[in-house]
């Protein structure tokens, strides 16, 4: 008996313990962070933990007993059930995974789920499934993303147009159901250039809502705020309240707004430089599609990086016209200047010859310096033309087998002739005539040779090298002058690229003749290098590739 009564008393012992244990544990899965579900290998709900509603807004006799693939969003559905049923066939087995899941308010909510196959456990025999919200943490992602994709898009392309418009596809449906970026022309004019909106059907009502704001000036809304204010805006719910105050003061707009579902609207301007040069409109008609401050900010940071490049792409376009401009008027200013000096010098001529023959020695010697003015006014004229021509591509070349050794003899010989100072010694020969125009090679030369004599004014020797490659003829000429610092060599070929030090003295000329020379190279096949040391000498180094199989040079 009393054996019976102590046995008895154990079991109810043992039954109250298992009875309290299995209310802590129910306690525990309730309070739990996460939400916990158990499904059937069907994908029925089992059971669901009061913390589920917190998450998705169900509570669990409202979700117990039905199938859980329909509440997932299509787009995520196939690799869901790819992973279920993949899970099913491992018991013990465990999955994680992320998804989208429709909340009772109808908005999508992004969780973390694991699933663990507890289906072969007697006391679960189900698949257990914990979850959490991670929609915070996935908005910021596919933001940063966002932004990513629109710096790169705004940075390939300086065409407005196309850019804008790919980045208002971007901003719905992950920002808004509908955007406008509207940019002002130069004349501060609204110039329209990108609507969007998630349904094609829809975006004509936000055409024609833009066409009836455009020139609402008394009160303007939108857009033209923006614009006019240069302030933010942010009405987070676009309530009864301020339809009705748009329904007052216009009612066309209202219908309009009232089609378009609008329940959320945040707009940026466009500030570029402390001026407004256009402002970006965000409008949500989705359920539950609030915006925030945080959202605020981000379309902030959006227009920020908007507004640069467009301000980057207008400087570009200003750049670009006022490069042409000048090119027009070089090309315009070197053709008018030729006639006169072509005039000019044959007067000077004239004059000499009857100033020669009267015996006015003085005045002779002061128009031959006049000549020789002229000269190196001809000589720019010609330059800033060859530039012209070089850019059209329409630079003459007449080719022809030459003898390398004797254009450098003859052009050292004139150079020479004028500067006292140096001693240019020719090192090398080439025992094989080269194929190019001798005249225009002439020119390069005399243009290295220039440029040494004038920029190693403390030097008194340079060198000019001929030799043979194995692919044709190369010569190079070394001063021993100031040299060209580091940073400056790759740029010293480019149209007028001077280089310019305030410690210098400076030198006179127009940074083309280098430009020249390396195109005239260029078009020969050949190739321009510059090795240079400041303070210690430049050293100028062109290539002549011999000419194709079908002539072979001749010797000489
Ligand atoms: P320019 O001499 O008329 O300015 P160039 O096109 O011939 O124009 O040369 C471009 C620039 O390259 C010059 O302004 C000068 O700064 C630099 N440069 C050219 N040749 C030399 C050289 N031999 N030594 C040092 N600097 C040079």
């Amino acid at each position: 008996m009393a054996v019976y009564s102590k046995k008895t008393r154990t079991t109810t012992d043992h039954q109250k313990a298992l009875k309290q244990n299995e209310e802590r544990f129910r306690a525990l899965i309730q309070h739990s962070a996460d939400a916990i579900q158990l499904l059937s290998a069907e994908g029925i709900v089992l059971y669901s933990s009061d913390s589920v509603e917190r998450v998705l807004g169900y509570k669990p006799e409202e979700i117990q007993g039905v199938e859980a693939a329909p509440y997932l969003h299509p787009g995520d559905l196939p690799l869901f059930l790819e992973r279920f049923t993949s899970l099913l066939q491992t018991p013990g087995g465990q999955v994680t995974l992320e998804y989208r899941v429709k909340h009772k308010n109808g908005s999508w909510v992004w969780i973390e789920a694991t699933g663990s196959n507890y289906l072969h456990d007697p006391h679960i025999q189900a698949i257990v499934g914990n979850f959490r919200d991670i929609t915070q943490r996935k908005q910021m992602e596919e933001r940063q993303r966002l932004l990513n994709k629109a710096s790169e898009k705004l940075s390939s392309s300086l065409d407005q147009q196309i850019t804008l418009h790919e980045i208002a596809q971007m901003i719905v449906p992950s920002l808004a159901d509908y955007c406008r970026i509207a940019v002002l022309d130069e004349r501060q004019q609204i110039k329209e250039i990108a609507v969007h909106h998630i349904d094609p059907e829809q975006l004509t009502l936000v055409q024609v809502l833009y066409e009836q704001y455009k020139d609402n000036l008394n009160s303007p809304q939108g857009l033209q705020k923006l614009l006019e204010t240069g302030q933010a805006e942010l009405i987070s719910d676009v309530s009864e309240v301020v339809l009705q105050r748009t329904m007052q003061e216009n009612p066309g707009m209202f219908a309009i707004i009232r089609a378009l579902g609008l329940k959320s609207y945040m707009g940026m301007p466009l500030i570029a430089r402390d001026r407004v040069i256009g402002a970006v409109t965000f409008s949500s008609s989705e359920p539950q599609r609030y915006y925030t401050l945080d959202d605020l900010a981000f379309a902030q940071e959006l227009a920020h990086r908007i507004a640069l490049s467009l301000d980057n792409a207008r400087l570009y376009s200003a750049a670009q016209k006022a490069i042409t401009l000048r090119d027009d008027f070089i090309s315009i200013a070197s053709h008018e200047l030729r006639t006169p000096v072509t005039s000019l010098k044959l007067y000077i001529q004239v004059l000499q010859k009857q100033l020669a023959s009267r015996g006015e020695e003085s005045l002779v010697r002061s128009f031959s310096k006049m000549d020789a003015q002229v000269n190196k006014l001809a000589h720019l004229i010609q330059d800033l033309l060859n530039v012209s021509k070089i850019e059209l591509g329409k630079l003459d070349f007449q080719e022809n087998w030459f003898d390398l050794n004797e254009v450098v003899k003859e052009t050292v010989e004139q150079i020479q002739s004028t500067s006292g100072k140096h001693r240019i010694l020719i090192k090398g020969k080439i025992n094989r005539t080269v194929w190019g125009d001798v005249d225009r090679i002439g020119q390069v030369l005399t243009n290295l040779l220039t440029n040494a004599v004038k920029y190693s004014p403390q030097a008194d020797t340079i060198i000019v090298r001929v030799t043979a490659s194995q692919d044709g003829a190369e010569v190079s000429v070394q001063d021993f002058g100031i040299g060209i610092e580091n940073e400056h060599l790759a740029h010293i070929f480019d149209r007028f690229y001077r280089v310019s030090d305030p410690e210098e003295k400076t030198y006179p000329g127009l940074g083309i003749g280098l430009y020249i020379a390396y195109e005239i190279i260029k078009v020969h096949g050949g190739n321009m290098t510059v090795e240079s040391e400041k303070g210690q000498g430049s050293l100028f180094t062109f290539t002549l590739p011999d000419k194709s199989s079908s002539r072979s040079p001749r010797d000489t």
